[in-house]
């Protein structure tokens, strides 16, 4: 029986606002657009939980017997979001001016960060990453498409897209056109022509200085922040692809406004469904720079104040599997060490019952089941947690144990496995576990799997040869990821 027969996956769509019933245009490739990083700093531990998400849709369909193509885009030209933009704010030159360096250094830089994080975390590697400034040519074609439907008007080499144009304009705000907040601001030059205040800008001319600059027909300038997403979803899903995932502060203006000038550029329809991950609060507050609170991963790993018990990104990972993705969550020391806690106990007692015989194979296949209903269930991991805690109070043992515990570790992603037979090798780059693969080869790893994959194969073996010469050796698997191997193998853990 294909696995897909049987099995009705439900997801919550953020707009049409209902749990709809998952039916991609072409199930053998779903077609996945999520939001990626503006790498001009680290990612925050709740910038990694919206890109869990993105993880736990595409291990969820893969174990659903749905094939994937994930784009991630990388934002590395400025701009976080569109009010710093319309600002004038350029977080990435304003960084790379206080470092001395150029802001593609500092772009560099923190891509490799992402990255690396991104192993750390277990992610699956995106098909493509995307970098928004390879991909302005698209940007000022899609400008010019909407041109040509007159969604464009503009002056002093600003360009705004007039949202009246807009099919449905307002599917995320609810707001009604005119009735949005007052972000004008008529003293700035960016909004002086524009005619209301949700229409947004396509274009921008540079100012004298600016190291990210491009020739268009409008003069010099740079891309606003919205149209960069719709040109490079466009160019690498096309103008209809099945889910969009992204941030719930993303919501709006950021996919209100992508949505908008991608659909009156093309007439179709762009994302079928949008998934949206709640925000993540630290200690009950929200994170910032100033309250000294935005947490990324090697701030776990050090522990509370810098001297407690550290974590690692699987047992980060494992935290935010206790909660629904659509509930924000409020990160506490305390929580994290639980989740610590519970995910130790959940894989030792994998492991003891790995070396028993096999047994319970009847109740082995009503817990799949159980816990396939889970994850179905608009990704439903707390549950799916349930359902692996269950099954290791129920006598499983054996082959038994080892094949519930693959099967579901390729969803879950916390390492159920790694020490009970070493056959965690089976997805990604098994980054759960830190200590395992260092960093840096992970980040070549998936740099190579991303040059590869755009056909690269110069830079992809360069890059192989550097992971070779650090001791270990990718592996192309037939799913289409990538796996890292330590080479001579004295069997893993
Ligand atoms: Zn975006």
């Amino acid at each position: 029986m294909h696995p897909r027969a049987g099995i009705r996956l439900f997801l919550y769509d953020s707009a049409s606002r209902g749990n709809v019933p998952f039916a991609p245009a072409d199930p053998e490739r779903v077609r996945i657009y999520t939001c990626g990083p503006t790498v001009y700093r680290y990612a925050h531990i709740g910038n990694l939980r919206t890109y869990l998400l993105t993880d736990l849709l595409v291990r969820t369909l893969r174990s659903l017997g749905y094939g994937t193509f994930a784009v991630q885009n990388i934002t590395d030209m400025g701009h976080m979001h569109q009010e710093q933009l319309e600002e004038g704010e350029d977080k990435v030159i304003a960084a790379a001016r206080a470092a001395g360096k150029s802001g593609k250094e500092i772009a560099r830089f923190f891509t490799e960060a992402f990255f690396r994080d991104c192993g750390r975390m277990a992610f699956l590697p995106a098909d493509v990453y995307p970098r928004a400034s390879e991909h302005v040519p698209e940007m000022i074609a899609l400008v010019g498409a909407l041109e040509e439907r007159g969604a464009v008007y503009g002056e002093g080499g600003y360009l705004y897209f007039d949202v009246t144009k807009a099919p449905g304009y307002g599917i995320f705000s609810g707001a009604r056109l005119g009735e949005g907040e007052a972000a004008e601001r008529t003293d700035e030059a960016i909004h002086r022509h524009k005619k209301r205040p949700e229409d947004f800008t396509l274009w921008m001319p540079a100012e004298p200085g600016r190291e990210f600059r491009w020739e268009s027909r409008w003069g010099e300038g740079w891309p606003g922040w919205h149209i960069e997403c719709a040109a490079m979803a466009i160019r690498h899903l096309g103008p209809e692809f099945d889910i969009h995932i992204g941030g719930a502060d993303l919501r709006f203006p950021h996919h209100e406004n992508s949505r908008a000038v991608a659909m009156t550029a093309t007439g179709k329809k762009f994302a079928a469904l949008w998934l949206h991950a709640a925000h993540l609060l630290v200690e009950g507050r929200k994170m910032s720079k100033s309250a000294g609170n935005e947490y990324t991963l090697d701030d776990l790993e050090a522990g509370p104040a810098g001297g407690g018990r550290g974590f690692s990104a699987a047992e980060f990972r494992h935290y935010c599997l206790t909660l629904h993705y659509a509930t924000p969550m409020n990160f506490t020391w305390e929580g994290q060490e639980a989740a610590a806690r519970a995910r130790s106990r959940l894989r030792a007692a994998f492991r003891r019952a790995a070396l028993q015989a096999t047994s319970g194979e009847d109740a082995a296949a009503a817990l799949r089941a159980e816990f396939r209903g889970a994850i179905s269930d608009d990704l439903n991991m707390p549950r799916a947690l349930a359902v692996v805690h269950k099954a290791v109070r129920s006598g499983i043992g054996g082959d038994a144990a080892r094949a519930l515990a693959a099967e579901w570790d390729a969803v879950l992603g916390v390492g159920l496995l790694s020490e009970a037979g070493g056959a965690s090798e089976s997805t990604g780059f098994d980054g759960g576990e830190r200590e395992e693969i260092p960093s840096i080869v992970e980040a070549m790893a998936r740099e190579r799997e991303t040059r590869r994959r755009a056909g690269d194969y110069p830079a992809a073996d360069a890059l192989r040869e550097k992971i070779r010469a650090a001791g270990y050796d990718v592996v192309d698997g037939s799913g289409g990821g990538a796996v890292l191997r330590k080479l001579r193998e004295t069997g893993r853990r």
